[in-house]
């Protein structure tokens, strides 16, 4: 007799009579492409051929490898993988399987990432109240048109313009040109081999040097609501605060800790945290936002302006060791003529200089487009550290931009 010990394991224990009337059940009330089983319910390719055996020939699959198990066992007719992936090795790999690949997407970077690895096939995931994942319901027809659109939309103009950033854009030139600059073991050297330095050396701190034009007010606020850098405490038992960072445009403060603020005279500003464990605490920005501004709403900003174009969902950035002279690329570009939005271009990059480019600043929106954004995947340290960190921005226009960097 066998006994439940002798069985190699992993062993799954399916009790037969429960299964087959399951499986009747479901060929019954949802038969063939109508259901779409969901492997994560049992990641067992024998189970699933059950279930094809009864005419389901479409599957959901909730992680790569799940898919790579269904293709190579000849159940890969229609798959669907219904949680983003954008890294872009992995997503090759599904490109690459012998099968029909469906993945779920919820924004215009999401779709192109899909489209670069060889992914022709995807479906709009909606929001629908479950804070998981998805676009907002009435972002999705948009969002499915601007993808057909960019397919043969014209290459972005190069030129000197009038931009202005949608939040999508505006939350990554924060992190990149404030948030980063301003973390202050980065100002004394401790990360510069890996992370770099910064151009917002002390001095600066003492002459009220001007980060940018008036209307550019940024703290770090790790009590924000609902924010990936919100918390308590930091990892050295300092309260969340809300460190104000640049007032009116002049720079005004650190991110800081309790071993680097007393250098500058002041208390840390609790921005100490760890990602496990095993790892010494570095300064990372908390929730580093972008304040909104009362008077004009985004549609207001376009509304006001001539001649310009409106960026809107990060594809790329990059920007040297402090953090001065950057290059960002977006996935979309709406041409702005007399206060309207236009014709629709694609591969949108710009460049400028930090101060100067926060300075040209001419335009804040308010609170209508203030929505907080962020970043899970902030790198720093070595060994190297993940950081959640968060950034609520309104949109915001700039005067005077270099638009049109690189070769297409
Ligand atoms: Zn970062």
């Amino acid at each position: 007799m066998t006994v439940v010990q002798d069985l190699p394991t992993p062993a799954l224990v399916v009790d037969a009579d429960a299964f087959e009337h399951n499986l009747a059940a479901m060929a019954f009330a949802l038969p063939g492409a109508r259901c779409r089983p969901h492997v994560k319910a049992h990641k067992t390719v024998a189970l699933a051929r059950e279930q094809a055996a009864r005419g389901h020939r479409t599957f959901t699959c909730a992680t790569p490898r799940e898919m790579e198990g269904m293709a190579k066992a000849g159940l890969g007719e229609d798959l669907l993988l219904a949680n983003e992936v954008v890294d872009p090795d992995r997503l090759r790999r599904l490109a690459e399987l012998d099968a029909r690949v469906t993945i779920a997407v919820d924004s215009q970077a999401t779709i192109d990432a899909a489209a670069r690895a060889g992914l022709d096939e995807v479906v709009i995931d909606v929001f629908v109240g479950m804070p998981r994942c998805g676009c907002p319901p009435d972002r999705a027809g948009p969002l499915a048109e601007e993808a057909v659109a960019l397919l043969s939309a014209p290459q972005c103009p190069s030129g000197r313009f009038t931009v202005i950033l949608d939040p999508s854009q505006l939350y990554m030139q924060v992190h990149e040109s404030c948030g980063h600059p301003s973390e202050l073991d980065r100002v004394y050297g401790t990360e510069a081999s890996y992370a770099g330095t910064s151009f917002l050396t002390t001095d600066k701190l003492d002459e009220g040097f001007r980060y940018g034009s008036d209307l550019v007010d940024i703290v770090a606020d790790a009590t924000a609501p609902g924010g990936m850098g919100t918390f308590g405490w930091d990892d050295e038992g300092v309260a969340a605060a809300s460190v104000p960072i640049v007032r009116n445009g002049i720079f005004v403060g650190y991110l800081s800790s309790r071993e680097t603020a007393p250098r500058i005279g002041r208390q840390s500003g609790g921005a100490m945290r760890a990602d496990g464990w095993n790892r010494i605490p570095l300064i990372r920005m908390t929730n580093l936002n972008l304040l909104p501004k009362p008077g004009m709403s985004l549609d207001d900003i376009v509304a006001d302006t001539d001649d310009g174009f409106y960026l809107a969902s990060n594809r790329s950035w990059s920007i040297d060791d402090r953090r001065l002279n950057f290059q960002f690329a977006t996935e979309i570009a709406y041409e702005i003529k007399n206060g309207k939005k236009g014709r629709l271009f694609k591969n949108p990059t710009y460049t400028g200089i930090t101060y100067e480019f926060w300075r040209s600043c001419d335009a804040v929106g308010d609170e209508s487009s203030y929505v907080m954004l962020g970043t899970p995947n902030c790198g720093k340290g070595e060994p190297g550290q993940t950081g959640h960190v968060g950034h609520a921005v309104p949109g915001a226009r700039f005067r005077d931009v270099q638009v049109g960097v690189g070769k297409w």
